[in-house]
C-alpha cells in the first residue's frame, strides 16, 4: 500500500502535514498502528492521532500511543521531569475518554526499552516532527530500530513548516508568505475537528508489553517518583506554572478576557500581572495546539484590529524560529550566527570585561546589574521570564564572560536547563537575535562590536518594575 492510497479519503490538512520518513515497506499486518508522541502531549487536536488514525482505519487495526521520559537527558531535572510528566498525565486522561489505549514510559537506566519492544508488532508509526538538535536525535532514535514505515507529522505549527517555500531570509518576508497560508490550514484543521468519525478507533484491548500511564498518578505520586529518579535534584520544581489543562483553561479564559484587547499596549511590562498570556511552557511541551489557541482568540469579543499583535506574535515569531531550526540543524550553535556578527564579537573577544563574573555568580543572580539579576532570578526560580526581560538578559551576558563564545553557551545552558518553554526553536532563535542575527547597531561598542547593546532605561521607566526588580533581589 503506497502512503498516498492510505491517504486518499484522509480529510483536512493531514496530506500536508505528513512526511515519509524512511524506505521501510508499510506493512499490511501488524497488530496496530504505533502512535509515538515525543512533544505533541496532547489528547486532542492532535494531526499525529488524526494520521494514524486514518491509516489504522484502512487496515482495520486500533491505535496505541507510547511517549518515553528519558532519565538519561542531558536537561532532566526535577522542574522539567514534573512538567513533562504532568503533561504525559492529561495527555493519558484525554486518551482514556477517547478509549485509545497508552504506553508511557519514564525510561530509567538500564531498564528495558519499551519502544523497541512496542515497535516489532506496529504496521505503521506515526510521530510528531520538530526541529531542534534534541528533537532530531529523537526521530534517529526510531527511524533506527523502525522496520516498518515512519511517518512525520507536523503537529506544533499552524501552517505546516514543510508547505512554505524553501529560502524565507527575513522575518517579513517569513509572515507575508505564512500571512497567506493560515486561513487555509485553519479552515483545514477545524475541518478535521468537525469530522465526526476521527478518535472512533477499533476498541480492541490488546495485551501490550507494557500497560503504564500516568493517567490516575496524583501530584504526590509524582514527586515521589521524581524523587528516586537520577536526575538534577537542584532545580526545584515551579508552584507558579502547574502542568494541567485546568491551568491552561484559566490562562485561556485570561487572554480572552483581559490580555487581547489591551495586549498591543501592555505587552512589554512584565510588573502587570497579566500582560502576556504565559502559554509558552503549554505550547512547548504541545499540551495545547497553535489551532487551539487560535480558535480561543477567534471566539473572543475582541476585533481582529487588537488581536493583530498577539497574533503576529503568536504566528509569526513562533513559526519563523521554527522554519529557521528546521532549515538551520544546528541553530542552537554558536557557529551557527552569521559572519558577520561573530566577526565583529570576535573582534572585541579582547575588550577589558570589568563586570566579568563565575559561572556561579551568574546563575545566583550575582552581578553588578540589578535588573539583570532580578530577570535571573524570576527565571532561575519560577521556570518562566517576561519576554521584554528575556531581551535585555539576552544581550548583558556578553558582558559577564570571559568569550562571546561562553556567552552563548552560558546563555543557552539557562534556557535548557531552568526554562520550562527553553530546549525550543524559539530559544535558539532569539538567541541568534540577541547575538546579533538582526539589524546592526548605530555605532561601534566595546564588547559588543556592531551588535546592537541594549539597556534597561525603558524597562525601569514601566509602571511597578523597579518594585518588581527589588522583590526579586531580596
Ligand atoms: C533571549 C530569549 C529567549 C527566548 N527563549 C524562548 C524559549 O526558550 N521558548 C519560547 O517559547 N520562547 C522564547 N522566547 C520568545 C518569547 O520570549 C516567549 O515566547 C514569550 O515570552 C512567552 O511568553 P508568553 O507565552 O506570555 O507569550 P505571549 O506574548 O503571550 O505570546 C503567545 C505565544 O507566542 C509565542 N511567542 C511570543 N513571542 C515570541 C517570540 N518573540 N518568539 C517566538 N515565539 C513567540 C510563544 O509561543 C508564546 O507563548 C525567547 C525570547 C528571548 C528574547
Amino acid at each position: 500500500m503506497s502512503a498516498n492510497q492510505v491517504f486518499v479519503q484522509a480529510s483536512g490538512d493531514l496530506p500536508d502535514r505528513i512526511t515519509v520518513a524512511n524506505e521501510q515497506a508499510i506493512l499490511s499486518e501488524g497488530d496496530y498502528v504505533l502512535v509515538i508522541l515525543n512533544r505533541a502531549l496532547r489528547g486532542e487536536d492532535n494531526p499525529v492521532i488524526d494520521a494514524a488514525y486514518h491509516h489504522a482505519q484502512a487496515l482495520s487495526l486500533p491505535i496505541v500511543v507510547y511517549s518515553e521520559l528519558d532519565e538519561q537527558a542531558d536537561w532532566a531535572n526535577d522542574r522539567l521531569f514534573y512538567f513533562a510528566l504532568g503533561a504525559f498525565r492529561e495527555c493519558a486522561i484525554a486518551l482514556k475518554k477517547r478509549k485509545i489505549q497508552c504506553v508511557q514510559v519514564l525510561k530509567r537506566k538500564g531498564e528495558e526499552d519499551t519502544m523497541r519492544s512496542l515497535l516489532p508488532r506496529a504496521a505503521a508509526v506515526y510521530t510528531d516532527e520538530d526541529y531542534t538538535f534534541r528533537d532530531r536525535a529523537r526521530l534517529d532514535r526510531i527511524l533506527a530500530i523502525a522496520n516498518q514505515t515512519v511517518f512525520f507529522v507536523d503537529a506544533a505549527r499552524l501552517v505546516p513548516t514543510r508547505q512554505l517555500a524553501k529560502g524565507l531570509k527575513t522575518t517579513p518576508a517569513f509572515r507575508k508568505a505564512h500571512g497567506e497560508l493560515r486561513d487555509r490550514y485553519a479552515d483545514l484543521r477545524k475541518e478535521v475537528i468537525a469530522s465526526k468519525t476521527v478518535g472512533e478507533t477499533k476498541a480492541q484491548k490488546l495485551s501490550l508489553p507494557s500497560e503504564h500511564s500516568f493517567a490516575d498518578y496524583s501530584d504526590t505520586a509524582i514527586k515521589a517518583l521524581i524523587a528516586q529518579c537520577g536526575i538534577n535534584h537542584s532545580i526545584k520544581i515551579s508552584e507558579k506554572h502547574p502542568p494541567t489543562q485546568t491551568e491552561i483553561d484559566t490562562r485561556i479564559k485570561i487572554l480572552k478576557e483581559k490580555i487581547l484587547a489591551r495586549y498591543k499596549w501592555i505587552r512589554n511590562n512584565a510588573a502587570l500581572e497579566h500582560s502576556t498570556s504565559q502559554l509558552s511552557p503549554y505550547l512547548h511541551f504541545g499540551m495545547i495546539s497553535p489551532y487551539q489557541v487560535l480558535a480561543a482568540i477567534e471566539s473572543s469579543d475582541v476585533s481582529k484590529t487588537y488581536t493583530w499583535k498577539f497574533r503576529d506574535e503568536f504566528l509569526t515569531w513562533r513559526e519563523w524560529s521554527h522554519y529557521q531550526a528546521f532549515y538551520v540543524p544546528n541553530l542552537h550553535e554558536y557557529e551557527a550566527l552569521p559572519e558577520k556578527a561573530k566577526q565583529t564579537l570576535e573582534d572585541h573577544a579582547s575588550d577589558p570585561r570589568p563586570e566579568l563574573r563565575s559561572d556561579e555568580d551568574i546563575l545566583n543572580g550575582q552581578t553588578p546589574d540589578s535588573t539583570w539579576n532580578a530577570a535571573q532570578n524570576e527565571w532561575s526560580t519560577t521556570g518562566w521570564l517576561h519576554n521584554n526581560l528575556r531581551m535585555y538578559w539576552s544581550k548583558q551576558i556578553l558582558r559577564f564572560t570571559q568569550t562571546p563564545e561562553a556567552a552563548w553557551k552560558m546563555a543557552c545552558y539557562i534556557n535548557d536547563h531552568f526554562s520550562l518553554d527553553g530546549r525550543d526553536p524559539a530559544t535558539y532563535a532569539s538567541m541568534q537575535w540577541a547575538f546579533g542575527n538582526a539589524k546592526k547597531g548605530y555605532s561601534e561598542k566595546e564588547i559588543y562590536g556592531w551588535v546592537a547593546p541594549k539597556s534597561d532605561r525603558a524597562i525601569l521607566k514601566r509602571d511597578g518594575m523597579k518594585a518588581w526588580i527589588e522583590q526579586r533581589n531580596m
